[in-house]
C-alpha cells in the first residue's frame, strides 16, 4: 500500500479517480477546499483534508506527511465561458495555485506529478483528431492556465526530476458505474446533466449554443469520455513515471458527438423529449475537439471501457435520477 494525495479529489473527476484508487486498496489523503467539491463524494476509506492551496501552511503540512507514491492536481477553476469573462481570476488562481503545489512538492521530495490539463490547450485545432503533437493554441484564459502549468512542470522535471504525467481531458461525462458519485457542479454549465435535467423536467429547456458550426449538424462536436475511464488512465500514466518517462497524454475515445447527438441520447435514455431553444455560440468554445486518443494506448494499453455514448449518458441519467439535488440527497 502506497499513500497518494489527491488535490481537489472531492470534484467529479478527482472523487472517481479516489474510488479507483480505494478499490486497488491504495492509501488516499484528499486535499479540498471544497469551494466546488463535496464532502460526500470523498469515499469512506479516504480522509479528507478541508484547505485550499492559497494556505501554504496547511500545504506543509499535509505534505510532510508522506512520503507519497503520487501527488495529483484536480483543483482548479475550469469553466471556459467564465475564464472569458475574468481572465486573470482564473490566471492568477490557476497558475499561483499551480505552481504552489508543485513547488511544495518539490520541497517535500515528491517524485511524481499528475496534472489534470484540458483539450482547451487546442483552441482553435481544425476539423480532425487532435494529437499530443497537434499546436497548442489556447483559446482561452482556462486552456492557458493548463498550458503554463504543463510548461511549469517540463521544466521542473528536467531541473528537479519531478516526473510528470499531463492529461488532457476531453469531454468528462457519465458517474460511477456503482452509482456513488456523479457529476454535481454548481451552478451547473455541462451539455449532459442538463440535458438530462431538463428531460426530467428538472430544469428549463435547454439551450444549444451554435447551430452555425461548420460541422455536419452545425452544433459543436466533442469527444466524452467517460469519467471511471479517465481515472484508470491516471494510473496507466502513473505506471510510466515509474518507469522513469514523463507521461503527455490526450484521454478522449476518438469518437466525436455533437450536441444534437448528445440530446438524441439523453432522448433515448430517458425515454422522453429534451426541450431545447437553439440559440448562439457560447463565448471560447471551439467548433470540435475529438481526441487522436491512440498514444497512451500504444503506450500504456490503456482503452476507455465505455466505447458509447448512449452508455456514458446512462451511467449519468442514472446518477441524477437517483439524486435529484445532486450530493445533497446522499
Ligand atoms: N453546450 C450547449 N448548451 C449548454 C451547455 C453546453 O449547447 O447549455 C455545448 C457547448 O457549447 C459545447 C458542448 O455543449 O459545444 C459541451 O459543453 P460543456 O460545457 O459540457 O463542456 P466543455 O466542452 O465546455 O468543456
Amino acid at each position: 500500500m502506497a499513500r497518494h494525495l489527491v488535490v481537489g479529489g472531492a470534484g467529479y473527476v478527482g472523487s472517481h479517480l479516489v474510488a479507483e484508487l480505494l478499490a486497488r486498496g491504495e492509501e488516499v489523503v484528499v486535499f479540498d477546499d471544497l469551494s466546488t467539491g463535496h464532502a460526500a463524494a470523498v469515499l469512506a476509506g479516504a480522509r479528507l483534508v478541508r484547505a485550499s492551496l492559497a494556505d501554504p501552511q496547511a500545504l506543509d503540512a499535509v505534505l510532510a506527511e508522506g512520503p507519497w507514491r503520487a501527488v495529483f492536481h484536480f483543483a482548479a477553476l475550469s469553466l471556459v465561458g467564465d475564464s472569458m469573462r475574468d481572465p486573470l481570476r482564473y490566471l492568477r488562481r490557476n497558475i499561483g495555485e499551480g505552481l504552489a503545489l508543485i513547488d511544495a512538492c518539490v520541497r517535500h521530495g515528491v517524485r511524481r506529478f499528475v496534472l489534470s490539463s484540458t483539450a482547451a490547450l487546442f483552441g482553435s485545432a481544425g476539423s480532425g483528431p487532435i494529437a499530443e503533437t497537434s499546436p497548442i493554441d489556447p483559446g482561452s484564459p482556462y486552456g492557458e492556465s493548463k498550458w503554463a502549468l504543463e510548461r511549469a512542470l517540463a521544466w521542473t522535471s528536467r531541473i528537479h526530476g519531478l516526473r510528470y504525467a499531463a492529461l488532457r481531458y476531453f469531454n468528462a461525462a457519465g458517474a460511477d458505474p456503482a452509482g456513488r458519485l456523479g457529476e454535481d457542479h454548481a451552478p451547473e454549465t455541462h451539455l449532459i446533466p442538463l440535458a438530462i435535467d431538463a428531460a426530467l423536467g428538472r430544469r428549463p429547456p435547454l439551450t444549444v449554443f451554435g447551430t452555425d458550426y461548420p460541422t455536419p449538424d452545425g452544433t459543436a462536436i466533442r469527444d466524452y469520455v467517460h469519467v471511471a475511464d479517465l481515472a484508470t488512465a491516471h494510473l496507466a500514466a502513473l505506471a510510466q513515471l515509474d518507469a522513469g518517462r514523463d507521461a503527455v497524454f490526450n484521454l478522449g475515445t476518438g469518437r466525436g458527438n455533437s450536441v444534437r447527438e448528445v440530446i438524441a441520447a439523453v432522448e433515448r435514455a430517458a425515454g422522453r423529449a429534451v426541450p431545447h431553444t437553439l440559440g448562439p455560440r457560447r463565448a471560447g468554445d471551439p467548433p470540435m475537439l475529438v481526441a487522436a486518443a491512440d498514444a497512451i494506448t500504444a503506450a500504456t494499453g490503456w482503452t476507455p471501457r465505455f466505447q458509447s455514448l448512449d452508455a456514458i449518458v446512462a451511467t449519468a441519467l442514472a446518477w441524477r435520477d437517483a439524486h435529484p439535488r445532486g450530493y445533497n440527497d446522499t
